[in-house]
């Protein structure tokens, strides 16, 4: 599906977006220092945009860009090990092109699905702070409204998830009034439309001590596919 002009209008926006000084601070030194590993590159830099299909019936939110990963390459999670892991899950139950996205040209297109962030600076540390979620949250309150197909959510780690909760209830689309504990793969009917579910972030804290493993997060997404058919 193509995007529509009020998505169009939304991304001019967010690209533009310098509500929070610290993350501007911090996602344009990390775009100049560079790492040395891709200090050939030209960073991205600034905002990174939502990607996927707008018509999407499959909402992933995560945390925030990594400052060497999304804040690089200007694509949700892409050119990160998080990235990695889940373009690969996404790949392997019908949602990408691709198992692999690297930068914002190699082609990659997302089938019934969008890809999205509770902040879209990379923040220090990777975590966001209480103001900075704030102050993103109405990007992803638009996106909730413009993606009326959308009847599964996956939230990547618990304040993505809790982001996602607090914006479907806000967005009218959560009938349940608190917030549910998040869990890996724990699963919530919100509303007769809309489902949400829990998953560890693929984050290389998780991965690397094995809290997360391929077939944990596979499992999520193979119940994604069983719940949109
Ligand atoms: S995190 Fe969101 S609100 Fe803050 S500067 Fe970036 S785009 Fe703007």
């Amino acid at each position: 599906m193509i995007k529509s002009p009020e998505l169009l209008r939304l991304e001019r926006k967010v690209v533009r977006c310098t509500l929070c000084p610290r993350l501007v601070r911090w996602r344009r030194e990390a775009a100049r220092v560079k790492t040395a590993r891709f200090a050939h590159e030209e960073y991205w830099g600034k905002p990174v945009l939502a990607f996927g299909d707008p018509g999407a019936r499959l909402l992933v939110v995560g945390l925030a860009p990594a400052a060497h990963g999304g804040n690089r390459t200007g694509r949700m999670f892409t050119g990160d090990r998080s990235g990695d892991w889940l373009y690969r899950a996404l790949h392997r139950f019908g949602f990408a092109s691709r198992p692999e996205s690297k930068g914002r040209d190699d082609g990659m297109k997302l089938a019934d699905c969008f890809i999205t962030a509770a902040a879209r600076c990379a923040p220090p540390l990777n975590k966001p702070d209480a103001r900075e979620f704030a102050n993103c949250r109405p990007y992803l309150l638009a996106e909730l409204r413009l993606l009326a197909r959308v009847s599964v959510v996956v939230g990547l780690g618990k304040l993505a998830f809790d982001a996602a909760f607090d914006a479907l209830k806000e967005t009218g689309r959560a009938a349940v009034a608190k917030r549910p504990a998040f869990g890996h793969g724990k699963e919530y009917r919100l509303s007769p439309e809309i489902v949400l579910i829990g998953s560890y972030h693929p984050s290389q804290q998780n991965t690397f001590t094995g809290r997360l493993t391929e077939p944990m997060f596979d499992a999520i997404f193979r119940r994604v596919r069983t719940l949109l058919q």
